[in-house]
């Protein structure tokens, strides 16, 4: 059990994990994990390994955005009895285009006593920019574009950005959006793949560089990706 301010509302952690590496964790994190009660994961199975390379064993529950809401009250319980509550996605710091901010807000407004405090670590969108070699004074994150509705609001969006934009992308949709780009004033990319694991690499080029690229080497459309796009 953890106090604040002489209260007896529990605490929640909400640690980043790492993206690939499982080195890239940080000595708080594990002992957050250590002494924590329970564990809410997007993903049960990646956290227990995580959890198992480092000796810990941990109640394991899921919660992701389909069942973010649901499980509120549950950990709002915990929380009023005291309990240390850890938050991960499966992968990088949750909320960022992952579940957690409905869950955090929630409590903030429900729970003014309880501590909510960030373990901070591993993202995609910091560890691509931090190798990518653009000014990063301004940037704008604008996660995984729409599939469908407002998709081409924001390529022109993108498109006429005067700052570096980040954007997440899948293995499946990383030459449609390439392509996509086509329709606009040539671009330049920066792509960081599979970060922090045994593939990783970085491309850059003009996007019609870049399609070249995955076309002579189709191996190389895999895994997961982060795009920045250069003014
Ligand atoms: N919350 C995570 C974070 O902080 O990075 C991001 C979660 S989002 C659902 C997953 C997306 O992040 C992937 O589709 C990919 O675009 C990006 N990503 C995650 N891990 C990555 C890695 N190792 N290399 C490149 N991109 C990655």
């Amino acid at each position: 059990m953890r106090s604040w301010h002489g209260n007896n509302m529990g605490t929640l952690s909400v640690i980043a994990t790492p993206i690939g590496n499982l080195e890239d964790i940080t000595l708080r994190a594990l002992r957050m994990f250590r002494e924590c009660g329970v564990v809410y994961t997007e993903d049960t199975r990646i956290v227990s390994k995580l959890l198992a390379h480092y000796g810990i064993q941990k109640p394991l529950h899921r919660l992701d955005a389909a069942t973010e809401i649901k499980k509120t009250d549950e950990i709002i319980a915990r929380l009023e009895t005291g309990e240390h509550v850890v938050l991960v996605s499966d992968a990088g710091t949750p909320g960022i285009s992952d579940p957690g901010a409905r869950l955090i807000g929630k409590v903030r407004e429900r729970l003014s006593g309880s501590v909510i405090e960030a373990i901070p670590g591993p993202s995609a969108l910091t560890a691509a920019l931090s190798i990518a070699g653009v000014g990063t004074t301004e940037f704008t994150f604008l996660g995984f574009l729409p599939h469908k509705k407002g998709r081409q609001t924001a390529l022109k969006k993108v498109a006429v950005s005067k700052i570096p934009i980040v954007l997440y992308e899948s293995p499946h949709r990383i030459l449609k959006l390439l392509k996509e780009f086509e329709a606009f004033n040539p671009l330049c990319v920066i792509i960081a793949r599979e970060l922090t694991k045994i593939h990783e690499e970085v491309i850059s080029g003009s996007t019609e560089e870049v399609q070249e690229y995955f076309l002579k080497y189709p191996d190389h459309v895999r895994g997961e990706f982060v795009v920045i796009v250069v003014p």
